[in-house]
C-alpha cells in the first residue's frame, strides 16, 4: 500500500482584506481542502489562475500561513503538523521542502554566477561544513540535472529557458528535499523545451525518489506526466482522481470543460470543446452553494442553495457535484430552470 507524504486536512488560507479595526473580511484563497499526496507520486494540480493552487501549494510548504485545518508531513524521519510546527522543525523543513518556480528568466540573479545560485541554500541553510563539500554538492546536482561543469562560472543571461529552468531545479533540489513543489515550472518555455524539462523531472524523481506536486494550467501536459489529478475551482477541490480514470472519465462539469478544450489531433473531437461560460468569479464575491453554478450549463436550484461535499469512491476517484451520477448516463439531458 502506498505511503502518503504529505496531507492536508479541511485546509483554508485567508488573507485578511479590509482595513481598519472593524473591517475584518476575509479572502479565502484556499477552502477546506483535504487531499493527500502519496511518496514518490507526481501529483497534478490544475485549475484556472484565481482558483488558489499557487496558494494551496505554498500552505504545503509552509511560505504562507494554514488559517483554518492542518497540513501534515510525514517522510519516515520527520512527522510535521505544519500548522504548528516549531522554528527549529521549519528549519529542518524547508530542506525537505521545496520549490521550482515558474519564470526561469525572474528566478535567477543576475549578479550570481550559476554556482552560486545552485549554492546559496546550502549556505542559507548550513547543509556543508566546507567549501569543497559545497562545490561537490553543487557539481553532483548539476550533473544530475544535465548541466555541464563548465557552466558553472557563468551568468544566468548565457543560457537559454530551458537551461535556466534546469539551473532552478538544481537549486531547488540541492538540499536533497522529498517533496518539490512545481509551480507552472514549464509553463515560460517552448513546447519543445518543455517536454525536454518534464522528461528531466519525471527522471528525477526517480533517481532521486522525490515527491511532486505539479501545479498547472495545462491539463494535456498534466495527463502525459502526473499519476494523480486535483481539480480546483474557486478555493475548493472539485475532482480528484488517478489521471487515467479522471481523463477517460471526467465526472464534474468543470473537468469536463477543461478535458474537452485539450487540443485534439482527431478531427472527429474538433470542434467539441466545451466553452466555459463567462469568468472564475471574484474571490471576495463567491456564489453561494455550488461555486460553479454561475457558469454551469447543467446547474438547478439545488446547486444555487446547497455545496455539494467532494466524496470519494474506493478506486480513489472524488467529485464534488450534485448531479455526478446523472451526468454520466449517456441519455443525460441539461437542467431546465
Ligand atoms: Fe453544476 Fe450543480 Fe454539479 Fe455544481 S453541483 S457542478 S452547478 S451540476
Amino acid at each position: 500500500m502506498s505511503e502518503t507524504l504529505i496531507r492536508a486536512d479541511g485546509l483554508s488560507v485567508g488573507f485578511p482584506m479590509g482595513k481598519g479595526l472593524f473591517n475584518k473580511s476575509i479572502l479565502k484563497a484556499v477552502d477546506n481542502v483535504t487531499m493527500h499526496i502519496d511518496k514518490g507520486s507526481f501529483f497534478g494540480l490544475v485549475g484556472e489562475s484565481g482558483s488558489g493552487k499557487t496558494t494551496l501549494g505554498r500552505a504545503m510548504l509552509n511560505a504562507v500561513p494554514i488559517t483554518d485545518g492542518h497540513a501534515y508531513f510525514s517522510d519516515g524521519e520527520v512527522a510535521y503538523d505544519l500548522r504548528s510546527i516549531s522554528k527549529t522543525e521549519l528549519k529542518d523543513y524547508r530542506k525537505r521542502a521545496q520549490l521550482i518556480f515558474q519564470d526561469p528568466y525572474a528566478a535567477l540573479s543576475p549578479r550570481m554566477t550559476v554556482r552560486d545560485i545552485i549554492a546559496e541554500p546550502l549556505e542559507v541553510m548550513k547543509l556543508t561544513k566546507s567549501r569543497e563539500e559545497t562545490d561537490q554538492r553543487v557539481r553532483e546536482i548539476a550533473a544530475k540535472c544535465r548541466l555541464n561543469l563548465e557552466h558553472l562560472r557563468r551568468f544566468p543571461h548565457a543560457f537559454s529557458g530551458g537551461q535556466r529552468q534546469r539551473i532552478s531545479i538544481a537549486r531547488a533540489l540541492v538540499s536533497g528535499p522529498k517533496f518539490v513543489v512545481a509551480d507552472e515550472s514549464v509553463a515560460a518555455l517552448d513546447v519543445s523545451i518543455q517536454a525536454d524539462v518534464l522528461n528531466l523531472l519525471k527522471q528525477l524523481q526517480k533517481e532521486l525518489g522525490l515527491t511532486f506536486l505539479f501545479i498547472s494550467h495545462d491539463l494535456s501536459v498534466v495527463a502525459h506526466t502526473c499519476d494523480h489529478v486535483a481539480v480546483m475551482y474557486l478555493g475548493r477541490l472539485v475532482e480528484t482522481a488517478p489521471t487515467r480514470q479522471l481523463f477517460a472519465q471526467p465526472r464534474h462539469p468543470y473537468t469536463k470543460a477543461l478535458c474537452s478544450a485539450i487540443p485534439s489531433l482527431d478531427p472527429d473531437d474538433r470542434g467539441k470543446a466545451q466553452k466555459l461560460q463567462g469568468e472564475i468569479p471574484s474571490p471576495t464575491n463567491q456564489p453561494s452553494g455550488c461555486k460553479f453554478h454561475t457558469r454551469c450549463v447543467y446547474a438547478i436550484e439545488r446547486c444555487k442553495k446547497e455545496e455539494p461535499h467532494l466524496e470519494e469512491d474506493a478506486t480513489g476517484h472524488g467529485v464534488a457535484c450534485h448531479r455526478w451520477q446523472e451526468l454520466i448516463e449517456p441519455t443525460l439531458e441539461m437542467a431546465v430552470n
